[in-house]
């Protein structure tokens, strides 16, 4: 879509620091990172929200190759956190589905 910030970062539009990418996800750092480690994993194809998908395979693959970058970069024994904040009371503000990843410090529970 050709205004979403996510797809201008897939197109290479927009710059990012990229953490992973195959055909069909793109992984990179968050520009506000709230952890020592914080990156979004996005689908390639453009999706609003979560509501707007039945793509089981697709929505797995963002939480398995999450887990995949934590086990190559060494914080996934220690642990992290996957959240994929939809729509208002979620706190979405980008509406190109995402997978936050967050680790490197003791996370707290429950979030605000
Ligand atoms: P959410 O609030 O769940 O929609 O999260 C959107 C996330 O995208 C926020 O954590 C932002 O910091 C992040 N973000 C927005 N623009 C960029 C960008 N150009 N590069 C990297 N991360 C971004």
């Amino acid at each position: 879509m050709s205004d979403c910030i996510f797809c201008s970062i897939i197109n290479g539009d927009i710059p990012a620091e990229k953490v992973y990418e195959d055909e069909e996800v793109f992984a990179f750092n968050d520009i506000a990172s709230q952890a020592p480690y914080h990156f979004l994993v996005i689908p390639k194809r453009h999706i609003s929200t979560l509501n707007d998908t039945e793509d089981e395979k697709l929505i797995g693959k963002l939480s398995l190759t999450a887990s995949r970058i934590a086990k190559q970069k060494g914080f996934a024994e220690d642990g992290y956190r996957v959240v994929m904040n939809t729509n208002k009371d979620g706190a979405q503000t980008v509406f190109h589905v995402h997978l936050h990843c967050l680790a490197g410090r003791q996370l707290g529970w429950p979030p605000g």
